[in-house]
């Protein structure tokens, strides 16, 4: 094996970074086998993405926290509600990239409007769903009572669900609920393996089933 010219790669000038003792070293160690390094490549992989759900959860936590903070009067978690979550949701709206349109825009309906329009952009449906559910599991995490979890309270559930209602209206798309899957033909547990044993052992598996 050789090693390529230096001269060659130094074209872009960029790569003087690396020191040449590096390149010799390399070459005479070999890399380790690549079966070892898959495994904990992979766990870090899972990882990572946990933690990124995490890292965002803490995000969204700190946003209200801070919200709380800037509320005037200003709010404490203990006395927050249901109406403080979709103020803040409300607030939220400002910072939205979705175009939802308006009742008097000729585009209201249409899922691809064929030209811009001054309608509103918003933070879409999906979205603040997730961001309710990160928040409501940061409320339990930071010890708050299951009881007094006001991202879990029914005015939220019922705002969310008018959010994505008037959403799916304005901007036609219809957010359908989890289609209903045909199930999949369940094998009859005793029709094809129990059969044999079932018809030997008749008397004593019809007395244990009822
Ligand atoms: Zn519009």
């Amino acid at each position: 094996m050789e090693l390529p010219a230096r001269s060659s790669s130094s074209s872009g000038g960029s790569d003087s970074l690396s020191p040449p003792s590096i390149a010799g070293s390399s070459n005479e160690q070999p890399p380790p086998p690549s079966a070892a390094s898959a495994g904990p490549s992979a766990v870090a992989a899972g990882r990572h993405q946990l933690s990124r759900y995490e890292s965002q959860k803490r995000r969204d936590w700190n946003t209200f926290l801070q919200y709380l903070r800037n509320h005037k009067p200003p709010l404490s978690l203990s006395r927050c509600s249901g109406a403080h979550v979709i103020e803040f949701l409300r607030y939220l709206d400002q910072f939205g990239k979705t175009k939802v349109h308006g009742q008097g825009c000729a585009f209201f309906g249409q899922a691809c409007p064929p030209g811009p329009c001054p309608c509103p952009l918003r933070q879409a449906w999906g979205s603040l769903d997730a961001l309710i559910g990160r928040l409501r599991a940061a409320y339990d995490e930071s010890g708050g009572s299951p009881e007094a979890n006001p991202f879990a309270v029914r005015a939220v559930r019922i705002y969310l669900r008018e959010v994505r209602d008037a959403q799916a209206k304005a901007r036609g798309i219809p957010y359908q609920k989890k289609k209903r899957k045909r199930p999949p033909p369940v094998p009859a547990a005793g029709s094809a393996g129990g059969s044999s044993a079932g018809a030997a052992a008749g008397a004593s598996s019809s007395s244990s089933v009822s």
